[in-house]
């Protein structure tokens, strides 16, 4: 007897035979990426698994709209269907996130933090240029004013969370354009505690006096007190910017309320949209009125076209984050996180301030003699997809690292269960106990080589596919 395949499954198989017709390695490709998915155990604190209706809402002749400009104020004709897009996505980002101006035309986090950046300069720089144009439109000045302006623009100040304390390189370093825009300063955390340390922050913000206090992290494994952080940001007369890039899904489900929602305390918020929040590839921003004009600016000023089609999945995602199964699953990907940290500390391992307050964790792996780069390979030989990270006052630097980070948004998407990430803990730990750091080709300790005891790799990877089984991905979606 054969049944009908479902709605979901015919249209993922009927694209992936359109596209098979033109092109039969995409077409694999895509195929095989699914199975990948599918079949690892992932664990990247910053990916997640969009439903199936934000993904098919990507593919579609919105995709081929150029609609340079804002919400009825565009550059090209025929935008009436991109406005309802963009107003149904930046709506339902308003409502969901209590956000008085919603920009939804980013195009991923780094996006959206340079619109925001800009944002502040042109709104917050008093420049003598700005003044004798007498309007806040670049356009509107002279050759002399625009070199002056770019001079005044110059030189600004941003007060930032250090990377090794899990901060984002947008957030003013070196190899990201932040980093030659501003001249950055770092806040870090207590080496006590692993905890942010509010007295340094307002300490340093008091001497550095930046234009920009920006919080927001991609490895803090502890709440944020934003209302505590814009009085820092008061005090000195800077703008309170929050990257929440990482845990918008747990605003949005509404883990993070009061003091720790950065949406009522910080003048502006950006965000990716396909971190814990679920949804596709993409930035937003949220702002109250007074930076709305400047965010709105965003294309043509830092922006190209907006991308029509990722905007329409943002709204079917932002739709889907306003219902209330997305409010239990934030508060499981929480309850996951606590867990698998406590499962991993319960078996010996060491996390960095000791456990989670959000959805993830930071492993000190150098208790199991390895550095991250040794844990990260011997985990992927076993299935298990991490990434290495360093850890606050790494010895191991930047790119060998002493931390692995570990999230619980896409495993938490599968269904797994607080009882399921227990059994991750320990499929974690049995791979990391096995794996001894190696020797380089000339004999001296190498900070890349490892050895991973034999038969390990295999015994977790059907461990693991059993939990997998139990908690099918995508189950609506059979590809026959
Ligand atoms: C992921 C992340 C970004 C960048 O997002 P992209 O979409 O990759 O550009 C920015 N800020 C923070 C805090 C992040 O975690």
């Amino acid at each position: 007897m054969t049944t009908q395949p479902s709605t979901e499954s015919t249209a993922f198989r009927s694209a992936i035979e359109v596209v098979r017709g033109v092109e039969p390695r995409i077409a694999e490709a895509i195929g095989a990426e699914v199975e990948d998915q599918r079949s690892s155990l992932k664990l990247i604190a910053s990916e997640n698994y969009a439903s199936p209706a934000t993904l098919l809402a990507m593919g579609n002749w919105f995709s081929d709209k150029y609609a340079e400009g804002t919400i009825g104020r565009r550059f090209y004709a025929g935008c009436k269907n991109v406005d309802t897009v963009e107003s149904v996505a930046a709506e339902h980002a308003r409502e969901l996130f209590g956000a008085r101006h919603a920009y939804v035309q980013p195009h991923s986090g780094i996006d959206a933090n340079l619109v925001a950046f800009w944002a502040v300069l042109a709104a917050r720089v008093e420049s003598p240029a700005l003044e004798r144009a007498g309007a806040r439109q670049v356009n509107d000045l002279s050759e002399d004013d625009w070199a002056a302006l770019r001079r005044d623009l110059g030189n600004q100040r941003m007060l930032g969370m250090s990377l090794d304390a899990g901060g984002h390189l947008t957030h003013g370093f070196r190899p990201n354009i932040s980093g030659k825009m501003f001249e950055q300063r770092s806040y870090g955390t207590d080496p006590a505690t692993g905890l942010l340390d509010y007295a340094a922050v307002r300490a340093a913000a008091r001497e550095f006096r930046p234009l920009i206090l920006i919080a927001g992290y991609s490895a803090y494994p502890r709440l944020v007190n934003f209302a505590t952080m814009r009085e820092i940001a008061d005090e000195v007369g800077a703008t309170l910017m929050v990257d929440m890039a990482h845990f918008a899904g747990l605003v949005a489900g509404k883990v993070l309320t009061g003091d720790f929602d950065p949406v009522p305390h910080a003048q502006i918020v950006t965000t990716t949209t396909h971190k814990s929040l679920r949804g596709p590839r993409g930035g937003m921003v949220l702002c109250d009125d007074s930076l709305a004009d400047q965010v709105d600016r965003g294309c043509p000023m830092v922006l190209g076209g907006p991308l029509p089609h990722v905007m329409a999945a943002k709204a079917v995602a932002l739709a889907e984050a306003r219902q209330p199964a997305f409010r239990d699953y934030a508060r499981q990907v929480v309850e996951n996180a606590h867990a698998l940290a406590e499962g991993l500390s319960r078996r010996g391992g060491t996390l960095v301030t000791g456990g989670t307050d959000n959805h993830l964790a930071l492993i000190d792996v150098s208790g199991y003699g390895l550095t991250g780069r040794q844990a990260e390979a011997a985990l992927l030989d076993a299935g298990i997809v991490t990434n290495r990270n360093a850890i606050p006052r790494d010895p191991n630097g930047a790119w060998y690292t002493s931390g692995i980070r570990v999230g619980t948004p896409a495993l938490t998407t599968r269904g797994v269960d607080t009882d399921g990430m227990d059994e991750v803990a320990d499929l974690i730990h049995t791979v990391l106990s096995a794996t001894t750091p190696g020797t380089a080709k000339n004999g001296k300790p190498s900070k890349a080589a490892y050895t991973l005891a034999d038969g390990v790799a295999e015994q977790v990877r059907a461990r693991s596919a059993d939990l997998l089984a139990k908690h099918p991905l995508y189950p609506s979606v059979d590809l026959g």
